[in-house]
């Protein structure tokens, strides 16, 4: 087995933690960016659900105050075809029935009237809300057409030096040994985008578990990879005062 040269290694590590330290950042702002974007169009489509809705009540309101309006001509006509009626009639009990239908009649249109009013006033405040919501609506689709634009322009931005930070790692892993490589991103794949733990103080920086003297001087003997007996984190002294 070809042997290591463990303090080269070591020297590539920390590169390598360094780009993916960066990476797993920028990875993490990038992967926010599309839900911005997402947020963006509900809160769209939302207000256009409620313009359309606001839409369909002032029709409802409308249809009901036309149909009001025709049940007050159609009850005057009425009236007038009684009231002409009236002077035909023979007795005066026939009289005083007519007399008192006219007065139900009437009764029933003032009812009516009171209706359109309360309807007329309606209106006038959908209307009122249906400016609002109008504002509302293009306020969210102003949002949208330009925070997606300057959300996308990040997101291509974050994909260039994604790109570009990726390519120099490539460049660095090509000279790592093989197995430590492995270990390496096993640990950091499992430990969110840190793999290599300085010590301090004589415990590791990634889980601050203190390390036995014995691993201290396997670390400082350089003769093999020393990884952390809780984090699997592979363990490096970077100043040998703090270690
Ligand atoms: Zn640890």
């Amino acid at each position: 087995m070809q042997k290591v040269n463990v303090e080269e290694e070591l020297v590539h590590l920390i590169k390598l933690q360094a780009l993916d330290s960066r990476l797993y950042g920028l990875r993490r702002e990038r992967q926010s960016k599309p839900k911005l974007i997402q947020d963006l169009e509900v809160r769209r489509n939302e207000e256009q659900a409620a313009v359309k809705a606001l839409e369909e009540k002032i029709k409802a309101s409308q249809v009901k105050r036309k149909q009001r309006e025709l049940d007050l001509s159609t009850k005057e006509d009425s009236i007038k075809k009684f009231q002409a009626q009236l002077y035909q009639l023979k007795t005066n009990k026939e009289y005083q029935t007519m007399q008192h239908e006219i007065e139900g009649q009437k009764a029933d249109n003032s009812r009516i009237e009171d209706e359109i009013l309360v309807l007329m006033q309606e209106a006038e405040d959908l209307n009122k809300e249906m400016a609002k919501e109008k504002e509302l609506f293009a306020d969210a689709e102003k949002h949208l057409n330009e925070d997606k634009k300057k959300i996308e322009a990040e997101m291509a931005l974050l994909d260039g030096e994604i790109s570009t930070l990726e390519a120099q790692r490539n460049e660095i892993t090509v000279l790592v040994d093989k197995k430590i490589l492995t270990h390496y991103e096993k640990v950091l794949a499992g430990k969110d985008g840190v793999a290599l733990s300085p010590v301090k103080g004589k415990s590791c920086q990634g889980c601050f578990m203190n390390l036995p003297p014995q691993v201290i001087n396997e670390i400082k003997m350089k003769d093999k990879i020393v990884t952390c007996d809780s984090c699997a984190r592979i363990l490096y002294i970077e100043n040998e005062e703090d270690a």
